[in-house]
């Protein structure tokens, strides 16, 4: 059975879907890997350390892809990748299913079984597969260390012979996986930092780090729904939770944004008035601006300025720490694959309570039911 890594070829992607450490792991299951001339580049890793763990490496792309048992991907092949692959052919990567199911057209078309990250369930059994969580931590994580770069102030509170620094001040919206390596290493650098999500369960999470969690009167709604992920909200409590990070945003420094809700545009937390009453100098770091951003001036990819405040939306942070993020990944997508190999051939059990939902079309079929809703 042939397992087969690309180079990736989407702007500033510098992360590869396995790295010799993993691919090691399943030579012992009797696979054989084949790496693409050139992929580990980007994360630090030459063919030749694809060859000592035990990899091929071909610089046809073409022959690669038509050779494929399971193509393993960051981001989701191009249709003239997937018109490549033969019927049957596995692929696992970010396929974005919720968010552009119809992409996945050709993969239907071609009869490719297709396994999105996204859709790994978040049971304990799947903990090591969750590639969303790995890439939030990145993400969080490097939010900070941009935001320190970029704005004309120090972190910590200092005391010196000249006086006193006082220390910056981080407000982290949305405290899921991103948000909260955001508070962590924000807290870490010294800054006061304040943490808001509508799901109660956050607001200890957000104390235990060290931050002040901000609680906005929902009236006991229901705000996050059996999988642990927020719902989308009525008008009126968006509102609401918009009023009072529009007072916390007049004293940040940073204010750093994560809040999604799964399939859905991101919700929008930060007004243009909220941007207005901001300091000059202070800056919106925006990591939701793929489904749309947490700020109303939010351009995705681009920067913003507004009365000397400045508005960054980078959407694959991740990729910008490729050694770290590349190994997670490459750690995550072992961990799916391990169960569904046995004796070097891939045996998959739609049944099994990770493999079945997190598989997006198998054999002309679109089987997961939301993707499937979003389709017709
Ligand atoms: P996410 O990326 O879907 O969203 C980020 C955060 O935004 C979430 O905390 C969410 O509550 C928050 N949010 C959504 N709408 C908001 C709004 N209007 N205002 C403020 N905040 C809003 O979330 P995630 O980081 O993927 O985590 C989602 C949930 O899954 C969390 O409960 C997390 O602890 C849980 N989780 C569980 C596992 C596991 O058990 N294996 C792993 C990772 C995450």
């Amino acid at each position: 059975m042939n397992i087969v890594v690309l180079r990736e070829t989407q702007a500033g992607e510098a992360r590869i879907a396995l790295m010799p450490e993993s691919i090691k792991k399943l030579i012992a299951l009797k696979a054989t890997v084949l790496i693409e001339s050139g992929a580990g580049l980007g994360a630090a890793r030459s063919d030749d350390d694809f060859r000592e763990a035990g990899a091929e490496i071909s610089t046809d792309r073409n022959a690669l892809l038509e050779s494929a048992d399971v193509l393993a991907a960051v981001n989701r092949p191009k249709e003239e990748d997937f018109n490549r692959l033969k019927k049957g052919a596995v692929v696992i990567g970010f396929l974005r299913p919720l968010d552009e199911p119809k992409t996945l057209q050709p993969a239907l078309t071609r009869g490719l079984t297709t396994f999105a990250v996204e859709l790994i369930p978040r049971i304990t059994r799947a903990q090591s597969m969750d590639a969303l969580s790995s890439m939030a931590t990145v993400a969080g994580y490097k939010a900070v260390i941009i935001g320190a770069e970029k704005i004309p102030r120090m972190f910590p509170l200092l005391m010196t012979a000249a006086g006193t620094v006082p220390p910056a001040r981080v407000l982290v919206l949305g405290a899921g996986v991103a948000g909260l390596q955001a508070i962590a290493t924000a807290r870490r650098l010294g800054a006061v930092v304040e943490g808001y999500d509508v799901r109660a369960a956050a607001g200890e999470q957000v104390k235990s780090l060290g931050a002040t969690f901000l609680e906005v009167d929902l009236g006991g709604i229901k705000t996050e729904d059996a999988g642990g992920y927020a719902v989308e909200l009525s008008d009126e409590a968006m509102n609401r939770g918009r009023a009072l990070i529009a007072e916390h945003a007049r004293q940040a420094d940073i204010i750093i944004t994560t809040a999604q809700v799964p399939g859905r545009r991101a919700p929008l937390l930060i007004t243009e008035q909220a941007v207005e009453g901001m300091k000059r100098g202070s800056m919106v770091i925006d990591l939701a601006g793929a489904t749309g951003g947490n700020c109303a001036l939010t351009k995705a990819d681009e920067t913003v300025e507004r009365n000397g405040v400045t508005i960054i939306a980078p959407t694959n942070l991740a990729a910008t720490v490729p050694v770290h993020a590349s190994q997670l990944y490459s750690r995550n997508v072992t961990a799916f694959l391990t169960p569904i190999i046995k004796d070097g051939q891939l045996q998959i059990d739609m049944n099994d309570d990770v493999v079945g939902p997190s598989c997006v079309t198998h054999d002309g079929q679109v089987v997961n039911k939301r993707v499937a809703s979003l389709l017709t």
